[in-house]
């Protein structure tokens, strides 16, 4: 398997390549050259049997890894990486929602973050250089990576996160941990933080002396476990209907969406995707057929969507070969404000009883767009990116009532804290990161 950079300079690498280094050389993100067939029963779902997101994710993952490792220790990572359940749930005819929320940190993130950690520790280049993966986050990634690299020998994690601008239980999962686990509070927003950490890449200097990666979505090995989760959605909507699912993704960098196109040029058939935002919408304003124009992000309730200039857009752009009509002929987009997504948060409680944050919320009221405007009958799977209990501050007032906190996020309320305040200036980051990490 060979990936090339979106900005098309950059020579051709394997996976493993393009998992440590991030970010190509000429500043564009790799992509595989062609995406592998998978051999899985698409047209014959029944004859697949129970088939496991573990047994899924193994077969996907050879498609990509079989250049750099053996079977037997792709296996073994996913066995290590894959450990929580994806579940589809159904709240009513044709609405489902796929809960990614059951690891560690209880957002879809985890799976991202705990495949590239275990790659990365199945496999350490030769270089003696400590590895420094730079993270910047509006709230989820933060907590997801830190817990999947905790402790991981050779490698330093230093997350980029805006101040005041997570929620206090993202905070904390970032803040808490120590140890090869750095968190750098900047005064500005996550556009902010994504530009320093874009700068750092790019910045010839920094990177003679220090190895950086990163574990943003532009991370490729990001990008492919979440490929395993449609997958298995897919076959799990086949109990219910035989039907093709309309994909309803909650987005704000677009990872998550381009998994689940990467899984529909592997084999999987799907009728359409939904790409829902929060107000910061220039990819629905784009799918509507203005240009693209990113933009300062804007503060909002679902706050790991605050995206103004969404990375991912190049590789979706690309994996339709810059067809514009394609793309907004296969993929609608909505955007919706914080009341909406509140009354939603309500109006899902009120009428089946289920609490959902405000992320999935935005999803579900795409998924009813979409119902209005296109098809009454198709089935639609909203993904589920965040278990309600990380934003309570939202969530209990719209229910009137308390949401109840899993124990693995409650223990990391009782911790202590350790974050350094930062401007967003460059010259100042790239001071604090030399005297951190050039050792
Ligand atoms: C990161 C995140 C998103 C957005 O995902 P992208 O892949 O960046 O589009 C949505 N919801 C939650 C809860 C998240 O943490």
């Amino acid at each position: 398997m060979r990936l090339y950079s979106t900005n098309g300079i950059s020579d051709g690498v394997t996976f493993l390549e393009a998992a440590e280094s991030g970010l190509a050389p000429d500043g564009g993100l790799y992509m595989p050259e062609s995406l592998p067939a998978l051999s899985l029963p698409f047209n014959d779902p029944e004859s697949a049997g129970n088939l496991t997101l573990q047994e899924i994710s193994k077969q996907v993952s050879r498609l990509f890894l079989s250049d750099s490792l053996s079977t037997k220790e792709i296996d073994e990572l996913i066995d290590d990486a894959i450990t929580m359940k994806a579940p589809l749930l159904k709240l009513k005819d044709n609405l489902f929602v796929l809960e990614l929320f059951h690891g560690p940190t209880l957002a879809f993130k985890d799976f991202g973050a705990r495949f590239m950690a275990r790659l990365f520790s199945k496999h350490r280049s030769v270089s003696t250089k400590k590895l420094i993966i730079l993270v910047a986050t509006s709230g989820d990634t933060g907590g997801a990576v830190a817990n999947g690299f905790y402790n991981l020998d050779g490698v330093n994690v230093c997350l980029l996160f805006p101040k005041g601008k997570v929620s206090d239980i993202q905070r904390k999962q970032m803040t808490t941990l120590g140890n090869n686990i750095t968190a750098l509070e900047i005064e500005g927003t996550f556009d902010d933080c994504q530009r320093l950490v874009k700068q750092a890449f790019s910045d010839d200097n920094l990177n003679g002396t220090l190895r950086l990666s990163s574990a943003n979505s532009i991370n490729v090995a990001r990008l492919l476990p979440q490929s395993f989760y449609f997958i298995h959605a897919w076959f799990q909507l086949k109990k219910f209907t035989h039907k093709n699912p309309v994909f309803v993704v909650p987005s704000g960098n677009f990872g998550n969406l381009t998994a689940g196109l990467m899984a529909e040029k592997m084999g999987m058939p799907v009728s359409a995707f939904v790409a829902a935002t929060n107000r910061n919408k220039v990819v629905p304003e784009y799918l509507e057929g203005a240009e693209f124009s990113p933009r300062t992000s804007i503060q909002t309730i679902s706050n790991a969507m605050d995206v103004g200039n969404p990375s991912n857009f190049s590789r979706i752009r690309a994996l339709y070969n810059e067809d514009d009509e394609a793309i907004r002929h296969h993929i609608k987009g909505y955007s919706f404000t914080d009341d909406s997504t509140l009354s939603m948060i309500r109006k899902v409680y009120e009428k089946y009883n289920y609490i959902t944050d405000p992320h999935t919320a935005i999803g579900l009221l795409a998924a009813e767009e979409y119902r209005k405007d296109y098809d009454k009958n198709a089935p639609r799977i909203v993904l589920s990116t965040a278990h309600p209990s990380k934003f309570l501050d939202v969530v209990e007032p719209e229910i009137n009532g308390k949401v109840s906190i899993p124990k693995r996020l409650s223990n990391a309320i009782l911790e202590d804290e350790m974050s350094f305040p930062l401007s967003s200036c460059y010259s100042e980051f790239k001071r604090v990161i030399l005297n951190a990490f050039d050792t």
